[in-house]
């Protein structure tokens, strides 16, 4: 049977093309020599992937920092002030992704959005009046006959017009239908000149189509593929689609003239049920089983199970979606064999798209048997009492008493706070200094004592800074953290950590997320000692600080055995343990962060609550449900992309909530009033993403707008988010001018 693959992780084994492109932005090396590097890379992705047996072999998956800027590019979608600069291409380019500052001009970066239900971010391009689509680019050309001089025959694959136009920014006096007949032309002229140079498959990406889809959607669509299909030619044309199923617009997708259709029968829920209903016989279906964003091996049984109930004449095995969600190979790391065996990464699902298929021909039926044996045994010996536990929560395990209006009531009496108390969010900056510390502990290059130390004596600087300029609630700083889940992660039991498990956030960005290997439980107090201490060398406040259950598992790979529902739940008791913990060694006030709350929602709204809100909430709520009235739990959340479920960030019926808002404006005020936000609320009164200090005036007049719309008493005043990727002189000069800021304000009241 034959296989594809939709797309590669770009990054390199040992992510080259992040140290090689920063060096080039450190003009340490040329263009010529970056592009260089780049075509060794692209190379050697082709080739391991043709070694696979792969059949399929995508090209144009490449990218100096995104595709879907490349495509900007491609087309000519470019803000004049870009142009202006005068850059020649490569750094106009990165001057669009990273924003300019230098002889030629200043310009900021475009927009960047979260990717879908991912943690890879693209850049938004912009449309307005003046944007001319047009072919103007050469990359995916040039990169298919790279390929094919080195005899690959690729398929290049292009995000489809739909999804462009879809994820882009339109100004006020624009729409997306403007650009139909434009955006047609130019998807054409691809198609042709791929005629022209011999391709014979173009891969159109066409993620968008698993979101809700209106009626005018549906038109959109129609219009400008019934019109670009006539212009194919020879070039076979794959609709491709990943993150979702196609319900909305199936029966188009299937009577229209695609030669291929790529479906996602991982997170696809609906499309066997949809494939089942018929398929096309001349159209080929490239059916994605093999997960593009999980690292746990395929169980190739149900997954023989699934194939064997699609209807399709003619199928392609493929990966659910493209690979780049994956770290590249597990051949890197050191895990001991028998937990190995049960991961697969990027390469290692190439070799899982060959098994299947040989398995579906009648051979490696050893493979098959193979694969079995690692679903039948007990790969972990599950945690039994904890088991119970979970089983035997109830209602109220998850309900925090009194109600919070009465709550409310108690705190104030206990805290005694000014009105529009100031506070931050938890860390403060991560010099060099203390990173060098923490890397040297850990490399046991540091007694534990002469680290404690250097800790103590961090905290024990900026408390008294904190406690000069005036903050209301103190932090410790979190100077020993090197990250808000793997710090978590490495002391609770369950967790394993990769070494070389890098997967592509943003641009030269990686994260590596920890992997939930286990069953969940806290070994020992995590934040307790130096929460604890921060708190004895004070008189005022000192919030504790905790990363959230949903955070926790949205940032790592989760389980497959058991759902992310229990595995959350298992998480949340283990930090239930913490905050009680810290509740009784003294801690008044615990801020729970859940900063990625938002990552894993849904695409469809349709399945906002009943897959994931309906449990996400509820963990959050076990949480803290047995803490003291008197106790305020705060929580925080990065972006104030929440505005559509409110309700449900208000039902986490935490004290106080802080999140971003400068940037948005404070926008989402308006709503929170609509709407009745119980929660007292730290809007963020300035961007902590930019190292500008904000003047004692921009903060009051930030105040100014919150007070506007929200009653005095709820309003917390904080920055945005966390200060560890700022300098410590940036981040003393604008705190300074918040507690002066809301000084002043305070006594206009
Ligand atoms: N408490 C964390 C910090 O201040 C929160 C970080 C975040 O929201 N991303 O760093
Ligand atoms: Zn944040």
């Amino acid at each position: 049977m034959v296989t594809s693959v939709i797309g590669f992780p770009r990054i390199g084994e040992n992510r080259e093309l992040k140290f090689n492109t920063e060096k080039y932005f450190r003009n340490e090396i040329t263009q010529k020599e970056l592009f260089a590097k780049a075509a060794q890379l692209r190379l050697k992705h082709w080739k391991l992937l043709q070694k696979a047996g792969i059949n399929y072999i995508p090209s144009n998956d490449f990218s100096f920092y995104d595709t879907i800027l490349d495509t900007a590019f491609l087309f000519n979608i470019l803000p004049q002030e870009a142009e202006n600069l005068g850059l020649d291409t490569l750094d106009e380019y990165f001057a669009l992704a990273r924003g300019y500052q230098g002889k030629q001009g200043d310009i900021k970066a475009l927009p960047m959005k979260k990717w879908f239900n991912t943690n890879y971010h693209y850049l938004v391009p912009q449309f307005d009046k003046k944007t001319r689509i047009k072919l103007v680019g050469n990359k995916i050309f040039s990169e298919f006959m790279e390929a094919k001089t080195a005899g690959i025959n690729t398929h290049p694959t292009l995000v489809g017009p739909y999804t462009l136009l879809k994820l882009s920014d339109f100004a006020e006096d624009v729409k997306a239908e403007d650009f139909v007949t434009q955006i047609t032309v130019a998807y054409a002229e691809v198609t042709s000149k791929f005629n022209e140079l011999g391709a014979t498959w173009l891969q159109f990406d066409e993620p968008s189509l698993v979101k809700d889809m209106s009626t005018e959607d549906r038109t959109l669509f129609n219009k400008i593929y019934e019109k670009l299909l006539t212009k194919k030619g020879n070039l076979k044309i794959l609709l491709q689609t990943y993150f979702g199923d196609v319900r909305d617009n199936y029966s188009d997708l299937v009577n229209l003239d695609f030669d291929g259709l790529g479906l996602d029968f991982i997170e696809g829920r609906k499309n066997l049920e949809l494939v089942k209903n018929g398929f096309p016989d001349e159209k080929i279906l490239f059916a994605g089983v093999v997960n593009g964003k999980n690292i746990w091996r395929n169980n190739y049984q149900q997954t023989l199970k699934i194939i064997r109930q699609i209807p399709a004449k003619n199928t392609v095995l493929s990966t659910s979606c493209s690979l780049l969600h994956v770290p590249f190979s597990v051949a890197n790391e050191d895990f001991k064999p028998e937990i190995k065996k049960h991961f697969a990464f990027a390469k290692e699902k190439l070799g899982e798209l060959g098994e299947l298929s040989s398995i579906l021909e009648g051979q490696s039926s050893g493979a098959l048997v193979k694969n079995q044996q690692l679903f039948t045994g007990n790969r972990i010996k599950s945690h039994l009492a904890l088991k119970e536990k979970i089983a035997n929560l109830t209602e109220d395990s998850f309900v925090r008493t009194p109600e919070f209006s009465k709550r409310e009531a108690i705190q104030k009496k206990e805290f005694k706070l000014p009105i529009l108390p100031t506070t931050t969010i938890g860390s403060f900056p991560q010099t060099r200094e203390v990173k060098k510390m923490r890397a040297q502990f850990k490399r046991h290059e540091l007694e534990q004592k002469e680290y404690d130390t250097f800790i103590a004596a961090k905290i024990n600087e900026w408390l008294k800074w904190q406690e000069e300029i005036g903050l209301n609630i103190l932090v410790h700083g979190e100077f020993e953290r090197n990250d808000m889940v793997e710090y978590f992660g490495q002391n609770l039991s369950g967790y394993l950590f990769s070494k070389n498990g890098w997967v592509q956030s943003y641009g030269t960005r990686g994260v590596k997320p920890p992997i939930i290997w286990g069953d969940v439980t806290r070994q020992k107090p995590i934040t307790v000692k130096w929460s604890k201490y921060a708190q004895e060398q004070t008189d005022k406040i000192v919030k504790g600080m905790l990363t959230g259950p949903v955070t926790i598992l949205n940032w790592s790979f989760p389980r497959e055995d058991i759902s992310v529902r229990e595995s959350t739940l298992q998480i949340a008791l283990a930090i239930q343990e913490e905050v009680l913990d810290l509740e009784a060694n003294g801690i008044r006030i615990i801020q729970i962060d859940e900063a990625a709350l938002r990552e894993k929602l849904p695409l469809r709204k349709s399945d906002w609550y009943s897959e994931y809100l309906d449990w996400a909430i509820p963990a959050f709520r076990l949480v803290h449900s047995k803490v003291r009235p008197e106790t305020q739990i705060h929580t925080h959340m990065c972006y104030s992309e929440f505005t559509d479920i409110i309700p449900a960030i208000d039902n986490m019926d935490a004290d106080v909530i802080s999140f971003e808002a400068s940037r948005s404006n404070l926008e989402i005020l308006d709503e929170l009033q609509a709407k009745h936000f119980q929660t007292e609320v730290g809007p963020g009164v300035y961007d902590i993403h930019s190292p500008r200090v904000p003047s004692v005036n921009e903060i009051k007049n930030a105040i100014h707008k919150i007070l506007q719309k929200v009653p005095e008493q709820k309003i917390w005043i904080n920055p945005d988010c966390g200060l560890k990727t700022r300098g410590e002189q940036e981040t003393k000069a604008s705190l300074k001018n918040l507690t002066s800021a809301t000084r002043e304000i305070r006594k206009e009241l």
